[in-house]
């Protein structure tokens, strides 16, 4: 990697622990990602985007900063990017997905509260993660009790807005959410300084759903036995999604879908043919968080897709893009978002029905139901879903864990054992 050090100091980073953190990545890496056989040349751009995960795509922040530009860090895919997109500023999904950070974020939050929240909060509290740093705001919203805490504590280091997501899908949570999104609109356009218009708005809207085609793209390969992609690498893409320039992004994984292609055509696969497939759904896995599906590639089967926000959660559904106004267009907008069936709403029988239909798209052959630890949401849910699938006759296997790695045995003794009822 090239020397970032002045721009780390620059962002008023602890550059002591930073090179901790950053040492431990790249043989992480190694094992997890570079060892796989096979695997699609159009990888070697993603591959380059983890080496250089705290450098180029940071230096792009601090110019775009300097251009007077602004960023703005989000956390869920519930927040609407298109808006900050169309005010010029940029979004950058923030990871937290690393154990390094949980011990920071335990100063300051109680221990039973999920990886994610911890290691985000940690994050920032560590100066170690120079996204967290090159944020002129968080995005926040109210979506599980613990997060919503975390924002105020977030709060007493940096700006953190938070949108009010409703918790129930009636007319009036509707309306109620594309209230919301107009005040998003209004909170970027102090913040950017730039009043968005129709046309930003839509230019933003088809910028953000070209992603979403790109990644349906790339997943629509996964439905192929043999696979041409693992589902480490296909996670890697969507992970990288959340914070990568979206018009290169785009660029780099139509390529790389255009190989997909040319091997589905060949009958090549990263997998054996007939390899046992499964189903992720549950809670999202952020950067570097790569452990279940690690583990699942490592027993001889196959990750074929994800039911979680680092997988269809992001992707699924597009923006309509024709509206004669502003104000339709936000309608749109606000439509697609509200369409997302998080285990934070109630009900949420949507939510089963999508991992039925996944499960039967991708012909999986079983589904693991991830949980982060102490995440209620998913936590009490998997039973409904475990229930559903073992009515048709799909096997489920729940699995509740963090980031550390105390319990990666027993997990892949649990998987083991889990495919041998699948084969
Ligand atoms: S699981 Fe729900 S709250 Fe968490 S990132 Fe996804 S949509 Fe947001
Ligand atoms: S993983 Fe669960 S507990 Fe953690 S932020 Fe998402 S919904 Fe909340």
């Amino acid at each position: 990697m090239s020397d970032y050090r002045d721009l780390w100091q620059s962002l008023n980073m602890d550059l002591e622990r930073h090179d901790l953190l950053c040492a431990a990545l790249p043989s992480l890496y190694e094992e997890v990602y570079l060892n796989q056989p096979g695997r699609p040349q159009g990888m070697n751009y993603f591959n380059a985007v983890i080496a250089e995960i705290h450098g180029m795509r940071v230096a792009e922040l601090a110019e775009h900063r300097k251009q007077g530009g602004k960023v703005f860090g989000t956390f869920c895919v519930f927040v609407p990017t298109e808006i900050i997109r169309a005010a010029g500023g940029v979004a950058i999904g923030l990871c937290g997905g690393s154990q390094f950070w949980v011990p920071d974020g335990e100063k300051v939050l109680p221990r039973t509260v999920c990886p994610l929240i911890k290691a985000s909060v940690g994050a920032k509290i560590s100066r170690t993660c120079p996204y967290f740093e090159s944020s002129d705001m968080l995005v926040g919203e109210t979506t599980c009790d613990d997060k919503k805490k975390a924002w105020e504590i977030l709060n007493e280091y940096i700006p953190t807005y938070v949108m009010e997501l409703p918790q129930m899908k009636r007319e009036k949570d509707r309306q109620a959410w594309i209230e919301e999104v107009g005040i998003f609109k209004g909170t970027v356009e102090k913040i950017t300084g730039k009043k968005i218009e129709r046309e930003h708005l839509r230019e933003a809207i088809r910028v953000e759903n070209a992603k979403r085609k790109a990644l349906k793209r790339l997943y629509s390969f996964r439905k192929n036995d043999p696979v041409p992609i693992s589902g480490k690498d296909a996670l890697l893409v969507t992970q990288i999604a959340f914070y990568d320039d979206p018009q290169r992004f785009v660029e780099r994984t139509e390529e790389l879908c255009s190989e997909l292609e040319e091997r589905v055509t060949s009958g090549y696969g990263v997998f054996k043919n007939g390899a046992p497939r499964i189903v992720i759904a549950g809670s999202p896995q952020a950067i570097p968080n790569w452990k279940l599906h690690h583990l699942i590639e490592t027993s001889g089967a196959v990750v074929v897709c994800e039911e979680t926000c680092t997988g269809t959660r992001y992707f699924e559904h597009l923006v309509q893009e024709e509206g004669e106004t502003l104000e339709e267009l936000l309608v749109n907008l606000a439509n697609r978002y509200f369409q997302i069936n998080c285990a934070c709403f109630t009900p949420n029988h949507e939510r089963v029905e999508d991992i039925l239909r996944l499960v039967h798209e991708y012909r999986a052959d079983g589904v693991i139901h991830y949980n982060l630890s102490f995440c209620q949401p998913y936590s009490i849910e998997a039973a409904r879903v475990e229930k559903a699938l073992k009515a048709k006759g799909i096997p489920c296997l729940r699995i509740e864990t963090d980031y550390s790695e105390e319990d990666i045995e027993q997990i892949r003794t649990r998987i083991e054992a889990f495919l041998e009822v699948v084969r």
